[in-house]
């Protein structure tokens, strides 16, 4: 019997968060399953496509990543109008970025796209000894604002691979 045909998603993906909480990192590290230990702050539009297949679907992401606008906590929204997903990072051995983190997820819920799928991530987890910002706080926002919520590094590669899985089947599923 010949196998249905999964359906073909293609979705535009973007993250936003502060300077420095690693999103290049985390991009890098599930588009090339690579880190990169003393990267260049982000120069220049980087765009990177991915495709992940699930049985019920294959979704081909865009992703954007910033390129360093994020220095001045704007983002053009140009920059997530069309967006299916975002990933809004934070880094949990800093406290302010966590706050900045909010202020995304407020830009984005006022801003973005009404069905749009979002997580928050808290990135540096192999920090544990420089944490700042506890996992039931991050949760916590997370939950109190529909939004998921992973702890990842992109060092170590934790919870990478499942956060964009997650977003997938999310996605394969709003579909
Ligand atoms: P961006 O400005 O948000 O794109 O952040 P980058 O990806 O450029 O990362 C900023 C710095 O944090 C770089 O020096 C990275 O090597 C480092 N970094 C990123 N992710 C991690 C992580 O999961 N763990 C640790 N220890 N460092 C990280
Ligand atoms: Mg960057």
């Amino acid at each position: 019997m010949a196998r249905a045909a999964g359906k073909n998603i293609q979705a535009k993906l973007v993250l936003l968060g502060d300077m420095g909480t690693g999103k290049t990192s985390l991009v890098l590290r599930f588009v090339k399953g690579q880190f990169y230990d003393y990267q260049e702050s982000t120069i220049g539009a980087a765009f990177f496509t991915q495709v992940l297949s699930l049985n019920e679907a294959t979704i081909k992401f865009d992703i954007w990543d910033t390129a360093g606008q994020e220095r001045y906590h704007s983002l053009a929204p140009m920059y997530y109008r069309g967006a299916a997903a975002a990933v809004v990072v934070y880094d949990l051995t800093s406290m302010e970025s966590f706050v900045r983190a909010k202020k995304w997820v407020l830009e984005l819920q006022r801003q973005g796209n009404p069905n749009l799928v979002m997580f928050l991530v808290a990135n540096k987890a192999d920090l544990s000894d420089k944490r700042k910002v506890s996992a039931e706080e991050g949760e916590q926002y997370a939950k109190e604002n529909g939004l998921s919520f992973l702890e990842a590094s992109a060092k170590t590669a934790q919870n990478v691979n499942e956060l964009f899985y997650e977003i997938a089947k999310k996605l394969a599923k709003a579909q």
